[in-house]
Parts: C-alpha cells; sequence; structure tokens
C-alpha cells in the first residue's frame, strides 16, 4: 500500500503570550490518503484551525512555534523542518488553502485574472498569456459564469459567494495533492454555503485533489468527508469514518456535537442543545481528560488521568475512559447526551 498523503504525528503548536504559554494543539497524530475528504470537527478554540494553518505553516510565528511532532507530506518531507523559502514552493504547488473569508485573502487592487495568473506564472514558469488561458479555464471549473469577462473584474465587483470561487480557483490554480478548507462557507448565506460545498465536492471528484474540511458543522461534514476527527482542548478525542462517528460514537464530547444537529427525521420541535459550560483554559490545561468538567459521565479516573486512545475497530478510536474494559456500560443515547442516529 502506498505511504499516505499526510501523516501528522504527535503535533504539539503553542503561542508564547506576554501571560503566558498557550498550548493550542497538545499532540494530534493522524493520516491522510490520496484523494480523501478528511474533516476536523470541534468547537471554536479546539485547535482545528491551529492544526490546519501549521500543516502550510501558516500560524504567526513568533507568538507561535510547533514544540515537538512531524508532518510528514508525500512519505518523505518534513514540513515541520522546512525553511520558509521552501515552504513557498510546497504552498504554491502541493498545497492550497481556502479560508474562511474571501475578502482578507484576495487582493483588492488586482483583478481576478491577475491573482489567479500570478502562481501559475510563478510555479510554473508559464507566459502571461498561457496563464490568463488557464485563470479562464479555472473559473470555468469553479462555476464561474462569463469567466473571459470576469477575469478583468476587481474583488469588490463580486459577490460573496463569486469571491470564495475565486479563492478556490486560486488555490487549484497549480493541481494541489491537497486542499485546505478552513470553515470555507461560514462567511456565506445558506443558499451560497450549499453550492460552495457541492463545487467542492465536484472538484474533488473531478481533479482526486485530497481535502482537509475545517468546520464546527457537522452537517456539512455529513455530506462531504469519508473520515472524521473530532478535536476537544488541542487533542483528537475521537477519530473513525463517517459511520463510526454519526451512528457509533464512543465518546461524550461528540454525543454533545452531535445533540447540536437536527435530525431529518424529527417533526420540527425537537430542541437542540449545546453542551453545557466552557472548554478548559489552554495556558494551564487540566491533567486528566480535559472534558470531564464538563462531562455527565466523569468519574474520578478522569479527573486524575487522561485517558488514551481506546481501539474501537480497525478505523474508530476514542480517548474516554468509558471504554475501557472494566468502566460502567454507557452508551450513547438521547438520555447519556447524544441522539443515536441508526
Ligand atoms: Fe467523560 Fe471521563 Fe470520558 Fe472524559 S474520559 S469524556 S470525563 S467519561
Amino acid at each position: 500500500m502506498s505511504a499516505p498523503l499526510l501523516e501528522v504525528n504527535n503535533l504539539q503548536v503553542s503561542f508564547k503570550m506576554f501571560s503566558g504559554e498557550v498550548q493550542a494543539v497538545r499532540g494530534v497524530s493522524f493520516k491522510l490518503n490520496k484523494g480523501e475528504v478528511l474533516a476536523i470537527v470541534g468547537e471554536s478554540g479546539c485547535g482545528k484551525s491551529v492544526t490546519a494553518q501549521t500543516l502550510m505553516r501558516l500560524t504567526p510565528s513568533p507568538p507561535s512555534y510547533i514544540k515537538a511532532g512531524s508532518i510528514m507530506f508525500n512519505g518523505k518531507t518534513d514540513i515541520t523542518k522546512l525553511s520558509e523559502k521552501q515552504m513557498k514552493k510546497v504552498r504554491g504547488e502541493e498545497m492550497g488553502m481556502i479560508f474562511q473569508d474571501p475578502m482578507t485573502s484576495l487582493n483588492p487592487t488586482m483583478t481576478v485574472g491577475a491573482q489567479i495568473a500570478e502562481g501559475i506564472r510563478k510555479h510554473e514558469g508559464a507566459s502571461k498569456s498561457v496563464a490568463l488561458l488557464r485563470a479562464v479555464e479555472l473559473l470555468k471549473l469553479v462555476g464561474m459564469s462569463n469567466p473571459e469577462e470576469r477575469i478583468n473584474q476587481y474583488p469588490h465587483e463580486l459577490s460573496g459567494g463569486m469571491r470564495q470561487r475565486v479563492m478556490i480557483a486560486i488555490s487549484l490554480a497549480c493541481n494541489p495533492k491537497l486542499l485546505i478548507a478552513d470553515e470555507p462557507t461560514t462567511a456565506l448565506d445558506v443558499t451560497i454555503q450549499a453550492q460552495i460545498m457541492d463545487l467542492l465536492r465536484d472538484i474533488q471528484k473531478k481533479t482526486d485533489t485530497a481535502i482537509i474540511l475545517i468546520t464546527h458543522d457537522l452537517g456539512v461534514v455529513a455530506e462531504m468527508a469519508q473520515r472524521v476527527i473530532v478535536m476537544y482542548a488541542g487533542k483528537v478525542v475521537e477519530q473513525g469514518e463517517l459511520n463510526d462517528i454519526f451512528y457509533r460514537s464512543r465518546h461524550p464530547y461528540t454525543w454533545g456535537l452531535l445533540s447540536s444537529v437536527p435530525r431529518l427525521d424529527s417533526d420540527g420541535h425537537t430542541e437542540l442543545s449545546s453542551i453545557p459550560g466552557t472548554p478548559p483554559d489552554l495556558y494551564a490545561p487540566p491533567k486528566g481528560c480535559a472534558f470531564a468538567a464538563r462531562c455527565p459521565h466523569a468519574m474520578r479516573i478522569c479527573r486524575e488521568t487522561d485517558p488514551d486512545h481506546f481501539k474501537i475497530s480497525d478505523t474508530h478510536s476514542a480517548a474516554c475512559w468509558l471504554n475501557h474494559p472494566d468502566a460502567p456500560k454507557v452508551e450513547q443515547s438521547e438520555e447519556t447526551g447524544g441522539k443515536v442516529y441508526a
């Protein structure tokens, strides 16, 4: 079997602030195969965006720094060891990123055609006219009408949805093997959100690009991802295939997240719950399970010792003491804090 496209091992990222060290990512490990769609989910502040940005070394340093761990790309390059110059090449040619707000990532003084063509010229050495022709093709690929005219427009002349399409075109310009989409639809209204997700799905099928999708929206995850990582307080607390997480979850935090998703078969009167309490202070993370203060099933051991990942199946693991063979049997249910999606 070929090496995974991405292999993250014990990644730890901290921010050194005047008031102390924020341990934003605390030992994250996962693999991503070629052409796979992996979703990373969790509440804001759980470390999912910092993890994603670190994969492209985009967190500002200082104050952030990679404390430990490795990010192997394509089986041979450790991203954590590359110089900024080497990283620029990787960002342009191997990985692309789509951000939440395209307006802050696009250059307001350049036409969209010039912005798409810029990367093609820099990384592929194409002439201006060839790069512009390719920009037109890319705008077609992302579903823009009249691409020949659009290339001469400036970002402020486009709607939010169109600007996000332009961002996607820029990120695809050099045929990356990996696309990281960080909350790509949060700034858009609901109908446009659906169109952008359809577009990403479509592009993934056409180009076989692997996608890491960062989101707090489990509805989006269900439509798109093959595998899911659930993060809490800078750690992966559960990971598995889509059905493992939606139908056979073994972590109370995931149950809480699932409770906040509306069900299609509900009568419309079911109350959506949010998880009571707040995440722990990452200046001084607790010594045991970080979810213990909010978990309705917390036991004494939870407050004393952080659980390792328990293997549930070949595709599924969860870091929760309830999976220990001697632990009380608590299953996901409406009563225990999670809807059962069976
Ligand atoms: Fe709850 Fe304990 Fe599991 Fe943490 S380890 S999620 S506190 S039961």
